[in-house]
């Protein structure tokens, strides 16, 4: 399947096609388009884990004025663009099972900056977390204590 390259940048393309990689240019892509493809560009981590390897256009030489800027391939160069291929896979993560309404049947949002675990069927919401990762472990605790609570 073909390349998908994800950029606003015409100067990125060209970098890119010199360096024989070709293919669709899109500013924004849905989880549908890149699924199952090599992607060029910045995907967030849930439309990265869709794709079969993202291609990460990195510059650790770019200026701060340079930023987000459509740079030549040349200037590109001079903040030392490289390519990086990053694999990304989602991990399941083991939820304890809702203890006000007893489903498993949970999802991690964030909340302004915040992470919780939501019961999908009741809307019970556990503690807030500074990550995703520290909100499965708050809610497992909860819900922990709670069945504690109820065994005593
Ligand atoms: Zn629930």
């Amino acid at each position: 399947m073909e390349t998908l390259i994800v950029t606003r940048h015409a100067g990125a393309v060209e970098w890119l096609r010199r360096r024989g990689i070709v293919g669709e240019v899109a500013a924004q892509v849905s989880a549908e388009q890149v699924r199952g493809r090599i992607v060029v560009g910045i995907l967030p981590l849930h439309l990265a884990a869709e794709a079969q390897e993202v291609l990460s256009l990195d510059m650790p030489c770019l200026t701060s004025e340079q930023r987000g800027k459509d740079l030549t391939p040349e200037e590109m160069d001079a903040a030392g663009a490289t390519l990086t291929r990053y694999v990304v896979n989602r991990v399941s993560v083991d939820f304890w099972p809702c203890l006000v309404c007893g489903t498993k049947d949970q999802h991690i949002k964030e909340y302004e900056g915040e992470w919780a675990v939501t019961c999908r069927e009741c809307c019970h919401t556990g503690p807030l977390a500074a990550n995703a990762q520290d909100a499965v472990t708050a809610w497992n605790q909860e819900q922990a204590a709670h069945l504690k609570k109820l065994l005593a």
